[in-house]
C-alpha cells in the first residue's frame, strides 16, 4: 500500500525539501502557493542566445482576435511559440511579462507591443484593468506555473498553461478550482493534440491498424550540457520537479494514453541519479516506468537527460506495429506502419500544431467550444507522474483507480 502524500513529501525532501511546505498548504491564493514555496520566485533572465526576433511586427488578422500576455520570455516563448501566432487564425500578442527591462524593451519592440503593456511581474496585478488582454499563456519553468496561472485567474483572464501543468497534483486541483471560480477557460499546451502524425496516429489506433495493442514503448532522451540547480530551473527541484520525466517523458506518457485509448490500472518504475554530477544534485538522470492497461497492453516508458538524443514511441499490437520516430518533435516527424497495409504516413507538416493550439484555445474563448487538453487531462497525468516517484521509490507496484490516483 502506498500513501500518496507521504511519498510525495519524501521525493520532494530527497532534493531539499522546502517545497514540502507546499503540501501541506491548503489555502488555494497565489500568494499563498508563492510564500509555500520560498525562494521560488519569477525572475528576469537575459535573452536567451541565438533568438530571433521579428523585424516587422505580426499583425492581428480579426476583430475578435484573443489577445495574449506572454509570461516569461524564453526559449520556448521566443524560439517556437511567439513567431507562430502570426500563423493563427485569431490569436495575437497583446503584452509581454518579464523581470528584465532591456528584454522586455527589445522583444515589446520587435512585436509591436504598446509600451505600456509591458510588464514586469511586480505590475502584474495590473493586467486586471487592462481589456486588450484577454489571456495569459503561461511559458514559465513549471515550479512557477501554478502560482502564475491562479493570479491570472484572479485577474480575471483566460490561461493557456505550458506542459507539465504544475509540480504535484495538489497544485493542479488549485488551479482547476481558480479557474471555475473566476469561469475562465484553462488549457494545457500539449501540442501533439494538434500535430497532424500525432492526430493520424490516434486514428489509426482508434480503426485497429495493428490490431489488439500489446506494447508501446517510448523513449525521450537527451545529454544536459555541464549545469548546476542555481545555474539552469531544468536541474533545481524546486523549479523542475524530478527532471526528465515532467518535462520530456511526459510526451511519452501521454502519447502511451492517447494511443491505447486506455487509463492504466497499475505501474511500476524506477530511477537513477548518479552521485557526484552536479547536474543530477537534485533531480533524476533516467526514470523509467512500465504501466499496465485494463486491455492487458503494457507500456515502457524511458526517459533520460544524461543519454543521446532521441524521441520515438512504438505501438506493437496482434497484427503489426506503428513506428513514430522522432515522434513528438517541433518538426521532422516520420511515421510507418508495419502490418499488412505496410506504409510510411506523411499527413501534414507538424509544425502547423503551435498555431492550431492557439486556434483551439481561441475557439474554447471566442465560440465555447470545448477544450482537448484540459487542465483534467494535466492533472491526471501529474497524478501518474506522482504514482511513478511512488512506485519507484517503494520499489513496488502501485495500483491506480481510473482517474489516475494512487489506491490505497
Ligand atoms: P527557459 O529557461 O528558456 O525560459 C524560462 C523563462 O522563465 C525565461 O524567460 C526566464 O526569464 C523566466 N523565469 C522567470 N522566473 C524564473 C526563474 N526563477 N528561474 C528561471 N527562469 C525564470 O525555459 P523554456 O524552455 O522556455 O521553458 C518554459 C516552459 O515552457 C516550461 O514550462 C517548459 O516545460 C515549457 N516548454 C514546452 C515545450 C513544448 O514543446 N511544449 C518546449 C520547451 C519548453
Amino acid at each position: 500500500m502506498v500513501n500518496n502524500v507521504t511519498t510525495r513529501r519524501r521525493f520532494i525532501q530527497a532534493g531539499g525539501g522546502v517545497v514540502a511546505a507546499s503540501l501541506a498548504a491548503t489555502a488555494s491564493s497565489a500568494a499563498t502557493l508563492a510564500q509555500a514555496r520560498g525562494g521560488t520566485r519569477a525572475m528576469g533572465q537575459p535573452l536567451p542566445e541565438g533568438v530571433k526576433l521579428p523585424s516587422t511586427p505580426p499583425r492581428r488578422k480579426r476583430p475578435d482576435s484573443v489577445g495574449f500576455a506572454i509570461v516569461g520570455l524564453g526559449g520556448y516563448a521566443l524560439n517556437q511559440m511567439m513567431p507562430r501566432f502570426d500563423q493563427a487564425e485569431r490569436a495575437h500578442i497583446a503584452a509581454i511579462v518579464s523581470g528584465n527591462p532591456d528584454k522586455l524593451r527589445r522583444v515589446g519592440d520587435a512585436y509591436g507591443v504598446p509600451e505600456d503593456a509591458r510588464y514586469s511581474y511586480d505590475a502584474f496585478a495590473r493586467i486586471a484593468s487592462d481589456d486588450r488582454i484577454d489571456a495569459v499563456y503561461i511559458v514559465l519553468p513549471t515550479g512557477l506555473h501554478a502560482e502564475w496561472a491562479i493570479r491570472a485567474f484572479a485577474a480575471g483572464k483566460h490561461v493557456l498553461c505550458e506542459k507539465p501543468m504544475a509540480l504535484s497534483s495538489a497544485d493542479c486541483e488549485r488551479m482547476i478550482a481558480a479557474s471555475r471560480r473566476a469561469d475562465r477557460k484553462l488549457m494545457l499546451a500539449y501540442r501533439s493534440h494538434f500535430e497532424p502524425y500525432n492526430l493520424e496516429a490516434m486514428t489509426l489506433m482508434e480503426q485497429k491498424a495493428v490490431g489488439a495493442i500489446r506494447l508501446v514503448r517510448s523513449e525521450q532522451s537527451y545529454r544536459m550540457g555541464p549545469t548546476s540547480p542555481s545555474e539552469n530551473w531544468r536541474a533545481n527541484r524546486m523549479l523542475a520537479g524530478g527532471g526528465p520525466l515532467e518535462d520530456y517523458g511526459i510526451y511519452g506518457l501521454q502519447s502511451a494514453l492517447y494511443l491505447t485509448g486506455e487509463m492504466p490500472e497499475s505501474v511500476s518504475a524506477t530511477t537513477f541519479r548518479p552521485t557526484g554530477d552536479p547536474r543530477f544534485s537534485e533531480i533524476f538522470a533516467h526514470v523509467a516506468s512500465q504501466l499496465r492497461f485494463p486491455s492487458g497492453a503494457v507500456a515502457q516508458l524511458v526517459t533520460s537527460y544524461d543519454s543521446a538524443g532521441t524521441n520515438f514511441a512504438h505501438v506493437r499490437g496482434t497484427d503489426g506495429a506503428l513506428i513514430m520516430d522522432p515522434a513528438t518533435s517541433y518538426s521532422g516527424q516520420k511515421m510507418r506502419l508495419e502490418a499488412r497495409n505496410a506504409r510510411e504516413f506523411a499527413p501534414g507538416d507538424p509544425s502547423v500544431q503551435f498555431a492550431r493550439q492557439l486556434d483551439h484555445f481561441t475557439n474554447a474563448v471566442r465560440d465555447g467550444e470545448a477544450i482537448r487538453t484540459s487542465g483534467e487531462m494535466g492533472l491526471r497525468d501529474l497524478r501518474l507522474i506522482e504514482a511513478i516517484y511512488a512506485a519507484a521509490e517503494t520499489g513496488r507496484t502501485v495500483n491506480l483507480a481510473p482517474d489516475g490516483r494512487m489506491r490505497r
